[in-house]
């Protein structure tokens, strides 16, 4: 039986639409029929070459939510089981992150979407300690969102520290899940946009945010912590600009352009500046536990799995509201 995914076959070219035979998983892993792939900027940067390819060709997508129709040998999950994978999608175990409780940062890690095959296809195999049972409070189409966008941008909170006022420049996917679960956790949110992104602005304060405005502006007070989700290295002055004396700016997002120079004014009072990369499975238990708690609502915008190039490009040009979805059709019949 074959299945249809989004190919990539060359950094810089569109997907392409192909048809494969419908693996068998090994031992360990669980074959998953693609209920929900949801598109991350980091596909873009996939697609784009921002980040080098590692493997041609790649289906990416790493917000899947998909259902268990095979389980290889060792596997508890039984079919029918709802599954999420993420962008974590293999560790070592043996490296020195691995055993000082930082997977995410692992030396021989292997990605979804990007190492392994991803969510932009009917079918996928994962490695099954990498998937995670979803909140049956979401359907397919509002859970996938959580998987990465959710999941990065839970991490990248905790790492914001606990500051009671956050700023958040580029009000995107990971944006609109995360200003939910700070406004829950009482703290005053200051959404930056693109520059008269009225839609934006109007999008963050129906979602809770104290102040909003432009990544061009200056809010209204010190900021005790700032996460950069939007890819532009020159908005991280601007956030060491807007913190208050050891506050601190976390880039939320894998790749971003070059940051300029600035003066070490800008970061001296122990302001910090980190970033946050990939996802341990201890974040997503911790996530996937808070998100029904909070409730986190996601917005989407739901595609058909051959249209991804139209949602990656709607992405690109920031016309999304929340997230898009690819929403694969395949029936549920098992191999
Ligand atoms: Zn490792
Ligand atoms: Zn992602």
């Amino acid at each position: 039986m074959n299945y249809r995914c989004m190919s990539l076959r060359q950094p810089g070219e569109p997907l392409r639409l192909e048809q494969r035979a419908v693996p068998r998983p090994g031992a360990g892993e669980v074959l998953l029929r693609v209920r929900a792939c949801a598109v991350c900027r980091t596909d873009l940067h996939v697609v784009d070459g921002d980040l080098p390819p590692r493997r041609t060709p790649t289906v990416p997508g790493h917000e899947i939510v998909g259902e268990v129709v095979q389980a290889g040998a060792d596997v508890a999950w039984p079919v029918g089981t709802r599954l999420g994978v993420p962008w974590l999608g293999y560790t070592c175990g043996a490296c020195e992150y691995c055993r000082g409780g930082q997977e995410n940062l692992c030396e021989r890690a292997e990605f979804t979407g990007y190492d392994r095959d991803g969510g932009y296809a009917e079918y996928v195999v994962a490695d099954a300690r990498y998937c995670f049972e979803l909140p049956d409070s979401l359907d397919d189409l509002h859970a996938a969102p959580l998987l990465c966008a959710g999941l990065i941008g839970y991490r990248s909170l905790k790492m914001a520290g606990d500051g009671r006022r956050l700023g958040i420049y580029g009000f995107g996917a990971a944006a609109h899940i995360i200003a939910q679960v700070a406004v829950r956790q009482g703290r005053e949110v200051y959404a930056f946009t693109r520059p008269g992104d009225a839609a934006a602005q109007a999008f963050a304060a129906s979602l809770g945010a104290h102040w909003t405005g432009g990544s061009d502006q200056a809010p209204p007070v010190a900021l005790d912590a700032a996460i950069l989700f939007a890819p532009v290295g020159a908005l991280v002055p601007a956030a060491l600009r807007a913190v208050r004396k050891g506050g601190i700016v976390v880039c939320g997002g894998i790749h971003m352009s070059d940051i300029p120079s600035f003066p070490y004014d800008l970061l001296w009072g122990e302001r910090v500046v980190r970033s946050v990369a990939n996802l341990t499975r201890q974040d997503a238990i911790e996530f996937l536990d808070l998100a029904p708690r909070i409730p986190v609502e996601t917005h989407v915008e739901p595609f058909a799995l051959e249209a991804a190039n139209e949602a990656l490009e709607r992405l690109r040009s920031g016309a999304l509201t929340g997230a898009a979805v690819l929403v694969p059709t395949a029936q549920a019949v098992a191999p």
